[in-house]
């Protein structure tokens, strides 16, 4: 049987977080407009005679992101008009960028789904501007003019990926970068970030490029995976049932987990596409795009580089920290704050605080544990003060309702004793409550010695330091051989 690969492209479209909307300054804020069809005017509405206005916030949103796509941003931009009907799109055509997009040919270093390094080639980013919102009732349908005109970005990957993995590694680190710029907040569920898989199969080995499929709107990483993983499969079938795959656009259902056909594919010429008579063309200053270059933060492959060296992190650990900017924050203000290594701060991120926030569903900006308690704690716990448990005993209280690290230890009596006669104490109490245990150690048996440690941490209520508890209990063992 023939072995496939699949070949897939993505188009992102990524709402801007601007003010006003791409030509008008009706808010952009739709999503707390207080009614439907509150935040318009005649130019988002498409009233004629209306006159679009460039947003230049949008232009500097849309070159930041061109600029860490290391895409080259192109100082002659034109507008043009992309003509179809639809009901949420007013005018009768979208404006947005055709042969001159404001940035192209950059890439995007990802790992594939091997782990291997990985060159995604950013073939154009472009602006444009969102349509309205259909609400499909029973008998009729309802329409939101709130978001036509938002300003919409849309970056074109070439076909570059070659499996599913590869292309939702693509997707969140886009997402990534867009939030590190403060341009989008990544919230998918409010339908700021989309993403448009074109997907394609062909014999491994082949370098065609076969008729591919694209699938509109996917809201979630989840819909983006499963719906390119449907698609993969449907087409290998197609393929090996004789057949040849029709170039189509499909919509992904869901509910079933099945891609449908919308329609048949257009092509750029069914779009009549033609400059926008009422936008001159855009000419870019220089010295403007080096002074937005210079207001980059510093990106999450920079950050990862930059954890992987200063605290001796794995590339993963690294990765878990800048994933989100806030989170590497956090993590850079508790290392400033703390004496312990960036290891262990690490370890405390990853581990406990993390079980925390995914347990209770919170973002991270809704926990109130300041860095520096945050700190104090681990070190109690670097220096002994407390044990590794009582640590997590401590955190959770913090994070549920708030309070000082020391307190907490104190009113729940969680401080650890290096006291010898406190746990010697605690040793002879266990061995002589356990003597089957102590026969079987005699007898050879030393993993008791194990055993015999829990023991002893439940007696002490955790208190004893593990180190010392192991020296003496060793000891006491190693005195009741003959
Ligand atoms: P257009 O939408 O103008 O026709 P293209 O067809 O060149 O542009 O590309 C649109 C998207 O489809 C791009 O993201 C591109 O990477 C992807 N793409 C193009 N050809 C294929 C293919 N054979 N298989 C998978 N993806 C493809
Ligand atoms: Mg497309
Ligand atoms: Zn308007």
């Amino acid at each position: 049987m023939t072995q496939y690969e699949p070949v897939i492209g993505l188009e992102i479209h990524a709402e801007l977080q601007t003010n006003s909307k791409m030509f008008c300054s009706c808010s952009a804020d739709y999503s707390n407009a207080p009614e439907p069809n509150t935040f318009i005017c005649p130019v988002c509405t498409g009233l004629p005679g209306a006159m679009p206005v460039l947003n230049k916030k949008a232009i500097e949103q849309a070159i930041l992101v061109g600029l860490s796509l290391n895409c080259s941003i192109n100082e002659f931009n034109t507008f043009a008009r992309k003509n179809y009907f639809y009901p949420d799109l007013p005018k009768g055509y979208q404006i947005s960028q055709y042969d001159l997009p404001i940035a192209s040919k950059g890439y995007l270093d990802i790992l594939d789904d091997t782990d291997n390094p990985l060159r995604v080639v950013v073939r154009r980013v472009h602006i444009e501007e969102d349509t309205a919102k259909l609400s499909h009732e029973k008998n009729y349908a309802l329409v939101d003019f709130n978001r036509a005109g938002v300003p919409l970005l849309e970056i074109v990957s070439e076909p570059d990926m070659r499996s599913v993995e590869a292309a939702l590694s693509y997707a969140t680190k886009i997402r990534a970068i867009l939030r590190y710029l403060g341009v989008n907040s990544g919230d998918m569920e409010k339908g700021v970030l989309r993403f448009e898989a074109n997907v394609s199969v062909r014999p491994i080995g082949s370098s065609e490029l076969r008729t591919r499929t694209e699938i509109k709107n996917l809201n979630s990483f989840r819909a983006l995976t499963r719906a390119s993983a449907y698609e993969i499969e449907r087409q290998i079938e197609v393929y090996e049932n004789g057949g040849e795959v029709v170039q189509e656009t499909l919509g992904w259902d869901e509910a079933r987990g099945v891609t449908v056909s919308q329609r048949g594919k257009e092509d750029a010429h069914d779009y009549r596409y033609f400059p926008e008579p009422d936008l001159p063309p855009l000419q870019l200053d220089r010295a403007w795009i080096d002074s937005i270059k210079s207001q980059l933060p510093e990106l999450p492959d920079a950050k990862t580089a930059r954890f992987i060296s200063d605290f001796k992190l794995t590339p993963s650990e690294a990765q878990l920290l800048t994933s989100e900017q806030a989170l590497a924050n956090y993590f850079e203000s508790i290392v400033a704050k703390s004496k312990s290594p960036g290891k262990a701060i690490h370890s405390w991120i990853a581990g406990e605080f993390m079980r925390y926030i995914n347990d209770s569903g919170l973002a991270l900006d809704e926990i109130n544990l300041p860095a520096e308690k945050f700190a104090q704690l681990i070190d109690m716990v670097t220096d002994k003060t407390i044990s590794g448990n009582s640590g997590k005993i401590v955190l959770n209280e913090m994070l549920k309702n708030g309070g000082d690290p020391q307190e907490i230890v104190k009113a729940k009596n969680l401080a650890q004793v290096s006291d010898t006669g406190f746990i010697q104490e605690a040793i002879e109490k266990v061995l002589s409550d356990n003597p089957k245990e102590v026969e079987q150690f005699l007898a050879g048996k030393e993993t008791i010695v194990q055993w015999l440690m829990g023991q002893v941490a439940r007696a002490t209520k955790g208190k004893a330091d593990p180190n010392v508890t192991k020296e003496l209990l060793v000891k006491a063992l190693d005195g009741k051989r003959k």
